[in-house]
């Protein structure tokens, strides 16, 4: 029998880390995703396994438990998104906080900021956005003040995925007001500081196991609370954001094959008019897309991935990925709705909490039209940047 979905190809380490995060899918997180979701539940145990397994690390740098390559990561996340969207939303937040201070912190903030000295990970939350600044961050109004030989950080961020629960957030903060992100900066502050507030969580339609809260700051942190001065920022927050974008579209991934997978296996056995309902064109072209497309969105995912490793700047294919396979998912859940019917509207049923849940991946880490307007960008730099950008292709003749 032919496989309908395309399998990548990983290399003896990262399959050792999809079949560790597929047992996790399926024993643990997969039976429990429905309570969470109707309780709209943090789900501690589950973080526990993450961190007993050494999943919620396993992308840091060896030295903090980790070492595994970004296509491990996916691989994961893809693996435990199928089982329990939010719970792979919490291992995607653990490692987008965890990025800015693997990639631009000094030892001495690497090695306080993310290990808990018992071998397991210290959790940071990524607080770049504000309620006036999602997509266009540099217009946040937090700001960081010189005060003494510390900084004064002064402002609120919204929708922080780990706020309240995680130990340490990253925030991003305007130096020089009016100066747009040349004046961000970025800082290590701990949950607990005094000035330092979470007042309230958000409830969501979906991902309702993962918390994101609005943060509040009027504290003074320590110079040593530096991560990256004004000039490095914001490109930080960008590079943080590149890594991101692959997880999300492992997330997409994962989520679009668990309504693939419930709907294939109701069109092959509900009947109506006499025959399964996969029978009826209208029901059997919309799944043939949907394995098609999610094929597809796994090749790029993993292309990006594996160019990542190989040390590429994935800038495009980060949004590449993230903008397609976020779509993508929409349309599976989409049809695996349609394919359950009436059932598929109504809980507890599989596709209608996937529904919600992959409404955000088009939204968070940058919507879809933000990763349109990166391509988009770098389509312009592209033939901007060569003398005849159809040189020795086909075109160039065929334009003639
Ligand atoms: C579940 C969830 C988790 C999140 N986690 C985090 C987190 O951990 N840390 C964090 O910092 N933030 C987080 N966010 C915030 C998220 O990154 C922002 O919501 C997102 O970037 C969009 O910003 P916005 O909501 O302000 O929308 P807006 O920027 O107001 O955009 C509104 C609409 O306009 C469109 N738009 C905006 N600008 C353009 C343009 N130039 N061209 C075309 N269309 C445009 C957008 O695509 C969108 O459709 C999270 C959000 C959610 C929902």
């Amino acid at each position: 029998m032919a496989a309908t979905l395309w399998e990548p190809a990983l290399d003896e380490a990262a399959r050792q880390w999809q079949s560790v995060a597929r047992r996790l899918a399926i024993e643990s997180f997969a039976p429990r995703a429905a309570a969470i979701d109707a309780e709209q539940r943090y789900p501690a145990e589950n973080v526990a396994l993450l961190a007993e397994s050494g999943i919620d690390r396993l992308f840091l740098p060896k030295p903090y438990g980790g070492g595994g390559s970004l296509t491990a990561l996916c691989a994961v996340i893809e693996a435990i998104a199928e089982g329990c969207a939010s719970t792979s939303g919490i291992v995607a937040t653990l490692q987008l906080g965890a990025n800015p201070v693997v990639l631009a912190g000094s030892e001495e903030q690497k090695a306080a900021f993310l290990s808990d000295g018992r071998g397991g990970l210290k959790s940071i939350a990524f607080a770049l956005s504000e309620r006036e600044a999602g997509s266009d961050p540099a217009a946040m109004t937090t700001t960081a003040a010189r005060e003494g030989a510390g900084w004064r950080l002064r402002g609120e961020k919204c929708w922080i995925g780990g706020g309240s629960v995680a130990e340490t957030y990253v925030v991003f903060a305007q130096t020089r007001p009016g100066s747009g992100h040349r004046g961000v900066a970025a800082f290590l502050v701990p949950a607990d500081l005094p000035g330092v507030a979470a007042p309230e969580r958000e409830d969501k339609m979906g991902m309702r196991g993962t918390v994101n809260a609005r943060l509040l700051f009027d504290t003074l942190v320590e110079d040593s609370a530096l991560l990256a001065g004004p000039g490095e920022a914001f490109r930080l927050a960008l590079e943080a954001l590149k890594i991101g974008r692959v997880s999300v579209a492992a997330q997409s991934c994962g989520i679009a094959m668990a309504a693939y997978r419930a709907a294939a296996r109701h069109a092959a056995s509900r009947r109506t008019f006499g025959r399964p309902i996969i029978d009826h064109q209208g029901i059997g072209f919309r799944l043939a897309d949907v394995s098609a497309r999610l094929s597809a969105g796994r090749m790029l995912t993993y292309a990006a991935a594996a160019a990542y490793d190989a040390g590429a700047d994935i800038t495009v294919p980060g949004a590449q990925a993230k903008l397609f396979c976020s779509e993508m998912a929409h349309e599976a859940v989409d049809v695996g709705v349609q394919v359950f019917g009436g059932a598929g509207f109504v809980k507890p049923n599989l596709v209608e909490r996937l529904y919600r849940d992959q409404r955000a991946t088009e939204i968070y880490e940058g919507t879809s039209e933000i990763q349109r307007l990166v391509i988009a960008r770098a389509i312009k730099a592209e033939q901007a940047a060569a003398q005849n950008p159809v040189a020795g292709t086909a075109v160039e003749v065929a334009a003639k």
